[in-house]
Formats: structure tokens, C-alpha cells, sequence
């Protein structure tokens, strides 16, 4: 099977001085998924794997979709899931954040001012939040939060937009809800690379949370990117992700998920 490769490495993996071309074997639906990467010899914060991290999932999403045979009913203006909770792994807080300082100045003031608000209901409502996630999730859409990134019903940082947000994916013939969708109407990651990256931030940076929610990330990234943290060997960067990812039990993908 040819290996998927990613040419244009983001710009932090581009410093180092070429090293060896590795590659890593996953499983979509029975059939081999090889990814192969020249690595560079390079130190990098554990964030910079986020972008590498977001292509994989991209690409893992597209070959579920393809081995599933479903439809998609995603479509532009369609913004149900963005009231639904979305986790951010550490690291995706802190390149999500880094992004934002990127944006045009009007643009971001305007996101952080929705993150606060955001924040502040959730925070209000603290005393009710259950432990489990699937309960967490319930509260949470009891809110009634609309996804601070969300401008006219389209995703304000859609390049760089969270991974669970590109894990979340309803086959056609399905009714997307703002309250919710049953999840036979989903069709499932084969890998859930979020909650890959989740593990190697606490094997590698134990003080960071395992996970936040949106509206809370970018106070808790902008604090956390002003104090000194390690850098990592790129090479152990991407075997540690790899590890995470074929540790986790490969989800078979759901054909029952077509309408
Ligand atoms: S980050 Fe974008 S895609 Fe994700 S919930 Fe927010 S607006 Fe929607």
C-alpha cells in the first residue's frame, strides 16, 4: 500500500538538518495505513506536533468515510455540532492559542471576548458539572453555548480548527441537532488522535490538564505558553504519538452508521 505522506512539514519541523525517513503502520478498516515522514533532527515543544497530529486525523477521517460507503450530511452553515462540547488536549490548547495571536487584531479581540463569556457560564455553572463524560457532555449542551469560534455559522479557525471537531463526522440521511445525535448517525474515527495526543502531554508534560474545554483554552494556553517548558526530540515527538495511537483499540468502522 502506498504510505501517506505529509510534503510540507509545518514550519518549526523545517529548522532542523534532515534526518531519517521514518514511517509507522496503523489499520482502517482491516487494510494497512502506513505513514511515512522524513524527520528532521530537530527540538521541538510538544505543540508543534499538533499540525502533523491534525493532517493524520484529516486523513484517517477520509479513509473511514471511504471504507464506511456512507454520504456525509456535513455541509457549509451547518453548525449543530459547534454547540456540542469540544476537548482540547493541552498541546491543541496551546497551537489553537498560538494561532489566535495570529489572527487580525479586531478578529481575535472578538473570539477572546466570545471564549470569556463562554468561560464565565461555564464557570457559573460549575457546581452542577457531573464526572462522566458522557453526562459532561449533556450539561454541557445544556448550556447552550454556541462554539466561541463560530462566526456566522461558520467555524472562525477552520484551518486550524480543533481535532475532535474534524472526528465529528455524520453520514447523510442522518438529522444533525443542536441537542444532540444519536451515535449510530456518526461515522467513527478509526483512531481518536486527540485523545492520542492527550496521553503523550501527560507522559511528557504531567502539570499540563489532560483536557479543557474550548471556551477555557485560550486563558489557560496563554498562561502556560509564557513559562518555560521542554522541548522534545521531533523523532520521540512522533514514536510516542504512534505508540499512543496503536495502543488504542482500533475501531472497526461503522457501516450502520449510512441512513
Ligand atoms: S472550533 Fe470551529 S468547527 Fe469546532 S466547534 Fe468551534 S466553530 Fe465549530
Amino acid at each position: 500500500m502506498k504510505p501517506t505522506c505529509f510534503n510540507k512539514l509545518p514550519a518549526p519541523w523545517r529548522c532542523g538538518a534532515s534526518g531519517p525517513k521514518l514511517s509507522w503502520s496503523l489499520t482502517v478498516a482491516n487494510k494497512p495505513f502506513v505513514v511515512a515522514l522524513e524527520v528532521p533532527r530537530v527540538k521541538l515543544h510538544l505543540e508543534d506536533i499538533v499540525p502533523i497530529a491534525r493532517k493524520l486525523a484529516d486523513r484517517l477521517m477520509v479513509a473511514s468515510i471511504r471504507a464506511s460507503g456512507c454520504k456525509i450530511a456535513c455541509k457549509r452553515k451547518c453548525d449543530a455540532c459547534c454547540h456540542y462540547l469540544v476537548p482540547l488536549s493541552a498541546p491543541e490548547a496551546m497551537e489553537l492559542w498560538h494561532n489566535m495571536c495570529q489572527l487580525p487584531d479586531e478578529k481575535r479581540k472578538g473570539f477572546l471576548e466570545a471564549c470569556v463569556s463562554a468561560s464565565r457560564k461555564v464557570l457559573d455553572n460549575h457546581d452542577s458539572m457531573p464526572q462522566s463524560l458522557s453526562e459532561l457532555s449533556k450539561w454541557y449542551s445544556a448550556l447552550h453555548l454556541p462554539c466561541p469560534l463560530l462566526s456566522h455559522r461558520l467555524c472562525g479557525v477552520y484551518s486550524f480548527r480543533p481535532i475532535s471537531c474534524r472526528e465529528h463526522v455524520v453520514a447523510a440521511g442522518n438529522r444533525c441537532r443542536i441537542d444532540g445525535i444519536s451515535a449510530k448517525g456518526l461515522i467513527r474515527p478509526p483512531y481518536r488522535v486527540g485523545e492520542a495526543l492527550a496521553q503523550l502531554s501527560a507522559e511528557l508534560q504531567p502539570s499540563w490538564p489532560k483536557a479543557i474545554m474550548l471556551p477555557l483554552g485560550p486563558a489557560w494556553a496563554a498562561e502556560a505558553s509564557a513559562a518555560p517548558r521542554r522541548r522534545f526530540p521531533a523523532e520521540e515527538l512522533l514514536n510516542r504519538l504512534f505508540e499512543a495511537l496503536q495502543a488504542q483499540q482500533n475501531q472497526q468502522v461503522a457501516k450502520t452508521a449510512c441512513a
